[in-house]
């Protein structure tokens, strides 16, 4: 291995060696980790001592246990024990995340961070819960983030355990709020902080870009986020706001306040919400049933869902089921609405590499150049954001498709990665040669 410093003359040889030194440092990492559960346990709680971390899932730590571990790892007290917690979480009740983790700086291996986030996210859960979330995203864990681990999680609690959820979610409505404290320095300035249900909150930060782009038009040359923050203040006096609205051309759907209906914004907000026909229509069985929300992907409770329906601020229109399978062609560049549809629903965003802007969002492109004879069709359009639409048509990075969904890409440096709907994977595998004209279906 080179040594560190040394001035390494080509690309590929500084790749290697920043390879080479992640999988060192990693491998020091689930050490440390498989350390703090030596730690804890050569210092069990005795019997009617406190638990450190007061967690009936694993067992009893002696309460002043973590502190010196957390100096000797140069972490803060919390830090420290929040390590030592989590990696008990892992050995224990993850134990699939646990293999891999304390295989760290092997292909198979899982870096501690991504691990001990995941335990983060169990900590404290049922029994249950953790099980299946070890068995689920044991194989996927190198490149979940965050946000995809908080969503399992939640549908795990509700499938698993429902009525739990549903009285949760009744609880959470009940902590709505909305308080203003003044700054503490004299500037005349206070904070605004807000709980609330996630649409009221969707619509408010719709009608705030509105108030805050009529604002720019009006010659008020403030960043935006000033300009949203006026907003607000112009809402607190709604003869104002309605004003505004309706006296600036476009603002508004319909001035006609004769008519008896009410104006609307004129860019109504649209959610994407996907929800199975037993859920919506049967209250009763669904009422531990999820749906997925597209625009944030995030998961909702079909009992949320109906609330919303039933409002009167809200327009909802049935969107017919596309089968994702269906083989969809035709002669033309432009893409058809039904073929684009399936393409967004089929992909959910961005076909780069850990690329995680929604399909919706993206360029639809034709992975064997239509120009070349690339044919408009299920098989040879994947979704690429502006970014990576770039990248693709105007560098080296190259991808086929084996298969709808499937995407595997070729980097400038000779890398290969695999995306699909579970993600992004490394491979070593060469590209597959693409069918001709891009498509599997050569008569469809
Ligand atoms: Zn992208
Ligand atoms: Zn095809």
């Amino acid at each position: 291995m080179e040594s560190v410093g040394t001035v390494l003359e080509t690309p590929a040889r500084v790749l290697d060696a920043a390879r080479a030194q992640r999988a060192v440092a990693d491998q020091a990492e689930a050490r440390i980790l498989a350390l703090a559960c030596d730690w804890a346990d050569l210092h069990p709680a005795s019997p009617g001592e406190a638990d450190a971390f007061d967690d009936p899932h694993l067992p009893a730590v002696a309460w002043d246990a973590p502190a010196e571990f957390a100096l000797a790892i140069g972490t803060t007290h919390d830090a420290g024990a929040r390590l030592i917690h989590q990696a008990l979480e892992l050995r224990h009740r993850l134990p699939r995340l646990w293999a891999r983790t304390m295989a760290a700086g092997t292909p198979h291996g899982l870096q501690s961070w991504r691990a001990r986030r995941i335990a983060e996210h169990t900590i404290a859960h049922p029994d249950d819960v953790a099980t299946h979330l070890d068995a689920t995203l044991a194989p996927l864990a190198h490149q979940v983030g965050p946000v995809t681990t908080h969503r399992l999680l939640h549908e795990t609690l509700t499938r698993l355990h429902p009525v739990q959820s549903v009285a949760e979610h009744d609880q959470a409505m009940n902590t709505r709020h909305a308080t203003i404290r003044p700054l503490p320095q004299p500037t005349g300035m206070a904070y605004l902080e807000a709980t609330g249900d996630l649409k009221d909150f969707l619509d408010l930060n719709h009608t705030l870009a509105t108030i805050a782009a009529i604002l720019a038009t009006q010659g008020n040359t403030a960043p935006l986020d000033v300009r949203r923050s006026q907003a607000l203040g112009i809402l607190a006096d709604p003869h104002h706001a309605a004003h505004l609205l309706t006296t600036t051309p476009g603002a508004l759907t319909t001035t006609d306040s004769d008519s008896g209906r009410r104006p609307r914004l004129r860019k109504q907000l649209v959610l994407y919400v996907h929800l199975s026909h037993t859920a919506l229509a049967n209250p009763r069985s669904g009422a531990g049933a999820l749906g997925r929300l597209e625009n944030l992907s995030l998961p909702v409770l079909s009992t949320q869902i109906r609330d919303w329906c039933s409002r009167t601020d809200t327009h909802l229109t049935v969107q017919p089921v596309i089968d994702l399978n269906d083989h969809l062609a035709v002669d033309r560049y432009e893409i058809p609405e039904r073929l684009h549809e399936q393409t967004t629903l089929r992909e959910v965003h961005c076909a780069f590499p850990r690329c995680t802007r929604p399909a919706r969002t993206c360029d639809h492109d034709h992975t064997a150049p239509h120009a070349q004879g690339g044919r408009t069709c299920t098989c040879n359009l994947a979704p690429l954001c502006r970014r990576h639409h770039r990248l693709k048509t105007h560098t080296r990075w190259t991808y086929t498709t084996p298969t709808p969904g499937t995407h595997h890409w070729t980097t400038p440096h000779g890398h290969t990665y695999l995306t699909n709907p579970t993600g992004t994977h490394t491979t070593t595998q060469p590209p597959p040669a693409p069918p001709p004209r891009g498509c599997w279906h050569p008569d469809g």
